[in-house]
């Protein structure tokens, strides 16, 4: 179901898991598993070589299919990289960008990711950009801060009619793997500064329609009051997007909301 006028959004990242076959398969189930329900949007992120055949196992599937970075470039000198053009040839709708893991090992820097946000944009593909603290930086209590530049830098250039395609990720990197998730009212508190800071960044009309996801260590077990927060309009999954069975139970507490 739908909170006021945003749709739950479950998407699953893979991560560096999978190959060609093995994606292809467990799309196969998580389709079986959903049949056709369109109550909540569900996307799939796999690595890029399992892009082609996932959007082979995706064709007559509701369930979007996204990739896990790109190169804000169309084409060029840039070896090893993929374009939005390029995911947008494979059936890619979404894409994550920022995710901790790339700011993290691969010293993505906000500038960097900005860029791929417009990029990503102006070849309409919608980006679920992710920001989020460390530990260190929430015991410091700098958790808004944070977050908050991650925003504002993150987004210049973003406009706000651009807020139907963008979608925002609440990722702790804390609880990113370890099993260690962030309460429900932890989550929350954050959500709303997203929320406010999003509505000071591009008005409040676009700040109402752009889902924040929650990341870090959400699986059935705890989806459920999560998903009840007033700002959290579904979940960035990583870990229990990599079976069929806590995926689609994840996208059935969607929907039962
Ligand atoms: C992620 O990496 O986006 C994520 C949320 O991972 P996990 O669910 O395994 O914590």
């Amino acid at each position: 179901m739908a909170k006021t006028i945003r749709k739950y959004l479950i998407a699953g990242n893979w991560k560096m898991n999978k190959t060609g076959s093995e994606g292809a398969d467990l799309i196969r189930e998580i389709n079986l598993g959903l049949g056709k329900q369109t109550d909540v949007g569900v996307v799939v992120c796999p690595p890029f070589t399992a892009l082609e055949s996932s959007a082979k196992a995706l064709e007559d599937s509701n369930v979007q299919l996204g990739a896990q970075n790109m190169h804000p470039k169309q084409e060029g000198a840039y070896t090893g990289e993929i374009s939005a053009v390029m995911l947008r040839s494979l059936f890619c709708t979404h894409v994550i960008l920022g995710h901790s893991e790339r700011r993290e090992y691969f010293n993505e820097s906000d500038s960097f990711i900005n860029e791929k946000v417009v990029a990503a944009l102006d070849s309409s593909l919608k980006p679920i950009f992710c920001v989020g603290e460390t530990l260190e930086q929430r015991e410091a209590e700098q958790t808004f801060e944070v977050v908050k530049t991650q925003l504002v830098e993150g987004l210049k250039g973003v406009s706000s009619e651009a807020a139907d395609n963008l979608i925002v990720a609440y990722e702790p990197v804390w609880a990113i793997g370890t099993g260690k998730t962030a309460t429900p009212e932890m989550a929350q508190e954050v959500h709303k500064m997203i929320r406010d800071e999003l509505s000071s960044i591009l008005g409040e009309g676009a700040a109402a329609k752009i889902r924040i996801l929650y990341g870090g260590s959400m699986k059935p077990e705890n989806a459920s009051e999560l998903l009840d927060q007033a700002d959290i309009d579904g979940g960035l999954i990583g870990g229990a997007a990599l079976s069929a069975k806590p995926f689609v139970e994840l996208v059935k507490i969607a929907a039962s909301k």
